[in-house]
């Protein structure tokens, strides 16, 4: 294909706004799957990809369309990951397009992620094109929406809003029509030293990794001898082509071309989304701007609900095969025998994970408080201890202090909302660091502990703003911080898999709270027991969790003396032996940890 012929884009949409459904449409409409194919919303079946295993799906698509001018064009759709802890790597299949359509739902408006992602597109220098979806809804607001397009951007203002149905089709001809009109073809020299972008990677259980790039310049042959650049890591390329959603092997990609790389590497540590593909022969001088390594902030232990160990193991390993900022470990709690200490980027990243073990291999993770790295500095020592889990964090007598890590984190909200927001950073520890209106938004920026805003923070942030505020975060150091860990004992015997770390002048509410929900999911005995949360050695907090039957000694008033102390033998009997056994938690009991705030 000419490379003027090329179009490389993007759909950056919140989640549900019907950015698959127009993927899909836009495939129809392009004869790339047949209308029997896309009736089952063919790019979001990973689950049965990934039973059959062989054929590789993508939702990066190429597609070939004839325009009304007569041409044909390559319409490469690249797709980004959907979510907000995913923002680094949204940015960077962003950076692999040259335009993106904005969609925008007609029943629900602009959202928090269209405000995001349309943040991110601009930084990229994407040129947009805004459109309105479902307007085949009887709940669609089309005035609305659109005057809400235009409030995003002074360049959206006077740009033509297309409105479409991406589930009836109506309007798509429109879409594929401004897509070759609006978006500029690709640059970059076929002739220069090879640059490909390495936006996304998938790992297959027969072909082990296939990156997926984007010719910057030059170009990539089947058998060439190739290096990625951000570890210096050698392949020989046994396969390339594009999607079309499966896989089409071709000779050869050029510059501009959108497509999958076999690597033959089977390390998944080994690509990275962000890396540079060159040629060993005809190396590129430099790297593509911007590579880093995504990190994970939040750590939890994952256990089999069922106990069975080896089925969440097998499941969890092949989990993190497509996903580099997912870890594990093996770990172990009293409480819940053997699991995995997990490391994710965010918490909707854990809560991701967690629904991707359930849908797709049917498991149930009992899951355990989350919580962030800290530096504990032992009495005497001067290297810090590394501490992921609360079960190992050392006794209070023998820390001298702990430091915790800290991010920069950026936050834009319309002017109206300014007061809110900062008391809620306020709230969360934030020490405003600058301050900067554009337009009628301010962006705030604060230095704030990770622990802050890696649970719940994005969440009260869009609940506050209505979704229009959005938060942006980069890594800064570690500092000192006065934390304490929290024990758990249930009926006077410790819980490991309950204990987390919290700020000390929070531990008084936060324990609250919990022994509070505990009173209630907690499973109850024959007999009260005593739930306390105990900091430094001290109980500050405690509830009884309520027996299960009254107690013979108080209810009962009208039974007989003897039926009463028959009654109280017995009890006093199951109570001797209820204490033999373990006390089997549900969720519920961890979820009181996982959703305190
Ligand atoms: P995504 O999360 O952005 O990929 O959204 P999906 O494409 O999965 O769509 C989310 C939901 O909206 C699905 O139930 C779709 O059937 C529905 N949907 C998508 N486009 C339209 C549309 O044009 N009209 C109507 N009525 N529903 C739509
Ligand atoms: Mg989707």
């Amino acid at each position: 294909m000419k490379q003027a012929n090329i179009r490389n884009f993007s759909i950056i949409a919140h989640i549900d706004h019907g950015k698959s459904t127009l993927a899909d449409q836009i495939m129809a409409q392009t004869h790339t799957i047949t209308p029997r194919e896309s009736k089952a919303q063919l790019l979001d079946d990973m689950a049965v990809e990934q039973a059959h295993g062989i054929t590789v799906k993508s939702r990066t698509v190429r597609n070939y369309y004839t325009a009304d001018d007569g041409q044909h064009y390559e319409y490469n759709f690249i797709d980004t990951p959907g979510h907000v802890d995913f923002s680094y790597e949204v940015a960077k299949s962003l950076a692999a397009s040259d335009g993106a359509i904005l969609l925008v739902d007609a029943t629900q408006g602009v959202q928090a992620q269209t405000v995001a992602n349309f943040r991110i597109a601009k930084q990229n220098g994407l040129v947009i094109i805004p459109v309105i979806n479902k307007i085949d809804s009887a709940a669609a607001d089309i005035p609305r929406t659109t005057a809400q397009i235009k409030q995003l951007d002074p360049a959206l203002e006077k740009a033509t809003i297309l409105k479409i149905s991406a589930k009836t089709g109506e309007g798509v001809h429109d879409v594929l029509e401004a897509i070759k009109a609006v978006i500029p073809a690709p640059d970059g020299h076929k002739t220069a030293p090879l640059k490909a972008l390495v936006f996304d990677y998938q790992y297959n259980a027969y072909k082990g990794i296939i990156a997926y790039v984007r010719i910057i310049d030059g170009q990539l042959k089947r058998d060439d001898a190739a290096l990625l650049m951000a570890k210096n890591t050698k392949l020989s390329v046994s396969e390339l082509g594009h999607f079309a959603p499966n896989m089409v092997p071709e000779a050869s990609l050029t510059v501009g071309d959108v497509g999958y790389v076999v690597t033959g590497l089977k390390d998944p540590q080994a690509v990275r989304v962000g890396d540079t593909l060159t040629l060993i022969n005809q190396p590129a001088k430099l790297a593509l701007a911007g590579y880093q390594p995504a990190k994970a902030m939040v750590f939890a232990g994952f256990y089999p609900k069922d106990g069975n160990y080896s089925d969440l193991k097998a499941a969890i390993e092949k989990l993190a095969l497509n996903d580099a900022a997912f870890q594990f470990k093996p770990e172990n709690s009293e409480a819940l025998g053997a699991g995995f200490r997990c490391g994710f980027l965010g918490m909707l990243h854990l809560q991701i994970i967690r629904e991707r073990l359930q849908k797709e291999y049917d498991l149930d993770v009992l899951t355990t408080a989350p919580n962030v790295t800290y530096q504990v500095y032992l009495k005497g020592t001067s290297e810090p201890m590394i501490v992921t889990n609360p079960i190992k964090y050392p006794d209070f007598a023998t820390i001298d202090h702990v430091a915790e890590p800290f991010v920069k984190a950026e936050i834009t909200t319309p002017s109206e909302l300014l007061n809110d927001v900062m008391k809620l950073a306020e709230q969360h520890k934030g020490t405003l660091l600058d301050m900067n209106n554009q337009a009628d938004l301010v962006v705030l920026t604060y230095k704030m502990p990770i622990s802050e805003i890696a649970y719940d923070f994005f969440n009260q942030l869009k609940s506050i703003s209505h979704g229009y505020a959005t938060l942006d975060t980069s890594p800064l150091d570690y500092e000192v911080a006065d934390l304490v860990k929290i024990e758990v004992d249930i009926n006077y015997a410790p819980v490991d898999a309950l204990a987390f770390v919290a700020h000390r002048q929070d531990a008084p509410r936060l324990t609250q709270a919990l022994v509070k929900k505990l009173k209630y999911t907690v499973p109850r005995k024959l007999y009260a027991m005593p739930v306390q949360a105990i900091v430094e050695g001290k109980a500050i907090a405690r509830v009884d969790v309520p027996p299960l039957r009254k107690n013979a000694a108080v209810a009962g008033g009208k039974k007989s003396v003897s039926k009463k102390q028959a009654l109280l033998r017995r009890q006093s009997m199951n109570k001797r032996q209820a204490a033999k056994n373990t006390i089997v938690l549900p969720q519920e009991v961890f979820n009181a940890v996982l959703e305190l705030d």
